[in-house]
């Protein structure tokens, strides 16, 4: 069936999805399963097994299995290279494939699908560098007998538990990184988005992952998502997702004192200086709060800008807002799509309604958005001014193509307000005067400053949060160390150690 004849798609057929539980594909014990309607166009795009307690149970245990046999934990850095190489290109071979469900069961648009997946294949060749390039170090000072190594060592089997909102990246950020230090993993992606995460297990297979090395497990986070996150078998839990969700996996993992790395919410600011190229930071604004719908970590909700260009730069943000084409995330020319849910749609206009309520000016939008054909789960482009710093829309992660504007006067002010959060994922700043964007820079409390530019990022730069935005890094070299456990080995050369107990 082809939706719209203007559009080149085929509908793929129901994706079937399955867990994969040491090297096998297979359906639950149960027997059940659960299915994932698209948010765009309405039809079931998959079916996937639905996992429980047993499920978790036995891809921990292939898991632990594969660590402690060694066959991906003790080869050597090339091998794995050689096997992250492969999927970097049976990924690209595969992005059109991917990208597709990965619309379908977000509600994202084409074209972004497509450099999400396409994009993620480089995340996999840059794990694989470090894959072979693992390293600790090495101390010679020590007495001219003694001699010190710090190896560094696979950590051994993690739980990954991703979001929806970018599937393929996210988990893209994470496992290229495990399996380059030697872990073996157990995988959950969220229950709206399974099928781009088997797809990719798929290509791991592929590639000649052993067995049991890489686990996929499908389901809810209760249950299974909570055996990951507590099971004494698994060394480490690495997860993306909200800060509640995030403070009960550290809970639930505190129990054998396992290691947790969590990239959470944030309420990023951009923060407008007078003397800023207003054009390029327009535009930037626009990108950071509408990209994915605003359903994004990285999201640029709040908008901090000098009270003497407010009102000119919120004229260019609103003109350029009304340009940006909202629509079917299966056109190739559509910027914005669908909504995740219409419960999630609901509560992004809560949102609204109450800053309304509360005294701010809806200068846009502000409203849910039917699309002809497409139904009702889209919501307006939206400008919210006369902000006060204290109003939920300013404090909460809203997670919708909605911009809160709050004005300052001077930079401390416009610190103070950057860093007036519970979060602290990013900010940008944007001035022509590299002392202005410095200053800022040093002084936010946020893991990602960038400065005239945004959302920018790259393999080799670590990315992470402050505050209740996480712990732990991802990505880079930082991000590669998470994964990797450190080990002292410390050597005397010769009989020349001195008895404790004297000698008779
Ligand atoms: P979520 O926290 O609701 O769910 C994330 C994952 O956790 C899903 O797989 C879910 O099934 C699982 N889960 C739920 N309850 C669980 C439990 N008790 N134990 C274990 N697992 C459980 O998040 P979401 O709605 O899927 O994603 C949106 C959130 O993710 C936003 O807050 C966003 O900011 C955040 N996010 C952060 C980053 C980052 O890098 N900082 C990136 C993307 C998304």
């Amino acid at each position: 069936m082809t939706i719209n004849p203007a559009i080149p798609f085929e509908l793929p057929a129901l994706f079937e999805g399955r867990h994969l539980i040491n090297g096998a594909w297979m359906d639950s014990a149960s027997g059940e399963t659960f299915e994932r309607r698209s948010p765009s166009h309405g039809h079931i795009v998959s079916r996937s097994a639905l996992g429980q307690e047993a499920e978790a149970e036995a891809a921990i245990a292939a898991a632990r299995t594969a660590f402690d046999s060694g066959v991906w934990s003790r080869a050597s850095g090339k091998e794995r290279a050689t096997v992250l190489l492969k999927v970097a290109d049976l990924i690209e071979q595969n992005v059109d494939r991917i990208a597709l469900i990965e619309t379908l069961e977000s509600g994202k648009p084409i074209s972004q699908s497509k450099g999400e997946v396409g994009g993620a294949a480089d995340l996999w060749r840059y794990a694989a560098s470090l894959a072979r390039s693992t390293h600790g170090d090495s101390h010679n000072t020590l007495g001219a007998d003694m001699m010190g190594v710090v190896l560094k060592e696979p950590i051994g089997v993690v739980s990954i538990i991703t979001p929806w909102n970018f599937p393929f990246w996210i988990l893209s950020q994470k496992l290229p990184f495990a399996l380059a230090a030697g872990c073996t993993v157990v995988v959950k992606p969220s229950e709206m988005t399974p099928s781009t995460t088997l797809m990719l297990g798929e290509l791991l297979v592929e590639a000649g992952l052993p067995a049991g090395v890489c686990n996929i497990v499908l389901g809810y986070g209760v249950p299974v998502g909570a055996v990951m996150s507590s099971h004494k078998a698994v060394d480490m839990v690495s997860f993306t997702g909200s800060t509640a969700v995030g403070k009960t996996i550290s809970a639930a993992a505190s129990g054998t004192l396992k290691k947790v790395a969590l990239e959470l919410g944030g309420k990023n600011p951009q923060v407008i200086f007078p003397d800023a190229d207003l054009d390029a930071a327009a535009d930037a604004v626009v990108f950071g709060v509408y990209f994915n719908v605003g359903q994004c970590c990285n999201s640029s909700s709040r908008i901090i800008v000098h009270e003497d260009i407010a009102q000119e730069f919120c004229d260019r943000v609103i003109a350029l807002s009304r340009k940006v084409k909202f629509g079917d995330p299966l056109d190739p020319s559509t910027q914005v799509g669908a909504i995740v849910t219409a419960e999630h749609n609901a509560k992004i206009d809560t949102y609204v309604k109450q800053a309304r309520a509360s005294g701010a000016t809806v200068a846009l939008g502000g409203d849910r958005l039917t699309v002809e054909g497409l139904g009702d789960q889209f919501y307006q482009p939206t400008v919210i001014t006369d902000v006060d710093p204290d109003m939920p829309i300013a404090r909460d992660e809203v997670f919708g193509p909605v911009l809160s504007v709050m004005t300052f006067k001077t930079l401390d002010e416009a610190v103070a307000l950057t860093n007036d959060s519970d979060y602290g994922l990013s900010a940008g700043v944007w001035s022509t005067d590299v002392h202005t964007c410095l200053e800022f820079a040093r002084r936010a409390e946020t893991g990602t400053v960038w400065t005239n530019t945004w959302m920018d990022g790259f393999p080799e730069v670590a990315f992470g949060g402050f505050k209740q935005s996480g712990q732990g890094r991802e990505i880079g070299r930082y991000g590669f160390e998470e994964f990797l456990e450190v080990k002292s080995v410390v050597m005397r050369i010769g009989n020349t150690r001195s008895p404790w107990v004297p000698k008779d």
